[in-house]
């Protein structure tokens, strides 16, 4: 085996061809040992003007990447109609490069223009004169950086005249899912590309990803044109009513599913210290870096330099080195496969793949359909696939089980093609619903269940009456047939499984004791590998004690 290696080696060496691929392949391939972190910031263009516009400004700046453990800084040209100084802007390219930095640029497409008469953010892009300004900014900043991030407001929900008389007989959602991918090969990536060759522009997703279809984000259609792909795994205090009460899974979810559409694409997760506490706060890194992001993008030095926000910065730059040390351990991500196709509507399940995720049960989520799987997590989501039906057929006569939300139940219903000898309906009271189906099974289960994992806005979650507890345990033991669970955690917390290993993390404000399940017998004999924030594993092997928010991998 040495000697074919090095057989292979000295091919690389000598033959010009394989010497240009080996080349290629330094350039295309991260440049970090497996399982490592980057960290990274951004400066707003409004940071540029007042930060790093003099020698003062850019140590500072400096000094605090050097605390942060950030290596890579992204410089921004345009945001909120402001573009920075073209000589500020090399300035501060050069400065970070020379202290050894790695530097990229980012656009943020807000205040080009004639706005969209929806979210005020974004632009009409129907609107001539904003195409040519957009075009002019990507090509503002492809001359000064071979990177660019486009923050995640490249998007429109304009219903104006010209909107409306461009769409003709489309629908909204056809019409804005046709013009952003015209706009952005026609007015930013094609015209990047041609100021600058080298130039790699990446899309970054916002994370409302159950409103994509709404605003013409096409994942899997941009993914294939730009360059790379970003996701935003923002997450917010999850009783605040402001921030639409987000579930951590939320990070996970979005990541994994869209690096099942992003593939090999997909450059790393984004976040921010927005409605968070530090404790909240530092739910993004650990989550981030679970969902496999090698790049953790901490958004923006102007805020985590504020007084609103530095205790999140401090939080950070004092736990940094143990999320680096969790880095290693994730890898083979598992779990059921939850399908979410590309542009679906959530109809009344709005993100409660997240919820789902929150109860223990670990999903691996897909936007395609898991042809061959055992068992498939399938909600109102699934819908969006015109061929669900016999897809779904096709898993069970496999002996497949399906587990389908209530609301999904309800829609498949009466449907010919799946016939079932009952309603799929629950019944009154009814938790949890197995059925024998077309060789397969369908496990119903009410939507009182992901409920369970909601957070109010008083910061109380519901009482778990004897009933929910039963139909929980119920839900949770079906699942261990595919899977790792918990029998006996709250719900609140996650279990992801790792390859042979797993981890599981406490999102609740309570100390948690719980067992796994669900590793074919071997849940009895675990090992710690990992422990964040005084987890542990008990002397008899099998207990897991968790810390409020604190995390703890074990095999
Ligand atoms: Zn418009």
């Amino acid at each position: 085996m040495i000697s074919s290696c090095n057989r292979k080696w000295s091919h690389i060496h000598f033959s010009p061809a394989l010497l240009a691929v080996s080349l290629l392949a330094t350039i295309l391939l991260p440049a970090r040992p497996a399982g490592a972190v980057v960290w990274s910031t951004l400066f707003t263009a409004q940071d540029v003007r007042d930060h790093l516009s003099t020698e003062q400004g850019r140590q500072e700046a400096l000094e605090f990447c050097r605390k942060m453990g950030i290596t890579k800084v992204y410089i921004e040209s345009f945001r909120d109609g402001y573009q920075a100084a073209e000589a500020t802007l090399k300035a501060a390219r050069d400065f970070f490069r020379q202290a050894g930095l790695t530097v990229s640029g980012c656009v943020t497409t807000t205040g080009i223009g004639k706005h969209s008469t929806g979210w005020q953010v974004a632009a009409c892009y129907t609107h001539r004169q904003n195409q040519e300004r957009l075009e002019s900014i990507f090509r503002f900043t492809a001359a000064l950086f071979d990177e660019i991030m486009i923050d995640d407001f490249f998007f429109t929900d304009c219903e104006c005249s010209e909107c409306a008389a461009a769409k003709g007989a489309l629908s909204w959602q056809q019409y804005r899912d046709k013009l952003m991918m015209q706009i952005s090969r026609e007015r930013v990536i094609g015209p990047a590309h041609a100021v600058n060759p080298n130039v790699k522009v990446i899309i970054k997703f916002p994370q409302w990803y159950e409103d994509f279809q709404k605003r013409g984000y096409v994942p899997d259609q941009e993914a294939a044109i730009f360059d790379r792909i970003w996701v935003g795994t923002e997450l917010r205090n999850p009783s605040s009513d402001e921030w639409g009460h987000k579930q951590q899974y939320e990070g996970y979810f979005i990541y994994r599913w869209l690096t099942d559409v992003g593939g090999s694409k997909t450059g790393g997760g984004w976040f921010d210290p927005f409605g968070t506490t530090p404790t909240l706060y530092l739910d993004q890194p650990l989550t981030t870096i679970l969902a496999g992001a090698p790049e953790v993008f901490l958004f923006h030095y102007g805020a985590l330099t504020s007084p609103d926000y530095q205790a999140q910065a401090e939080a950070m730059a004092a736990r940094r080195v143990q999320y680096e040390k969790l880095a290693p351990f994730v890898s083979g991500w598992t779990g059921i496969p939850t399908y979410k196709p590309v542009s679906s509507d959530p109809g009344e399940e709005a993100y409660v793949l997240d919820e789902i995720g929150m109860l223990g049960i670990p999903e691996a989520p897909t936007a395609h359909f898991p042809e061959g799987a055992r068992a498939a997590i399938l909600t109102t989501q699934a819908l969006g696939d015109a061929e669900l039906v016999p897809k779904l057929l096709h898993l069970l006569a496999a002996r497949g089980t399906a587990f389908i939300s209530q609301p999904l139940a309800h829609r498949l219903n009466g449907d010919p093609r799946l016939p079932t000898p009952s309603p799929l309906d629950l019944d009154k009271d009814q938790d949890v619903k197995t059925m024998e189906v077309g060789g397969g099974k369908l496990v119903v289960f009410s939507d009182a269940l992901p409920h369970l994992t909601h957070v109010d806005g008083q910061n109380r979650v519901e009482q778990l009456t004897p009933e929910l507890r039963t139909a929980l345990e119920e839900l949770r033991r079906k699942v261990s047939d595919f899977t790792v669970t918990s029998l006996d955690a709250p719900p609140r917390v996650a279990v992801y499984p790792l390859g042979g290993r797993v981890a599981v993390v406490n999102y609740t404000e309570l100390p948690v004791d719980c067992r796994l399940t669900g590793l074919a017998g071997m849940a009895h004999k675990l090992t710690q590998l990992y422990a964040l924030d005084g987890a542990k594993l008990a002397p008899d092997g099998a207990t897991l004690r968790l810390p409020p928010h604190a995390a703890l991998v074990v095999e």
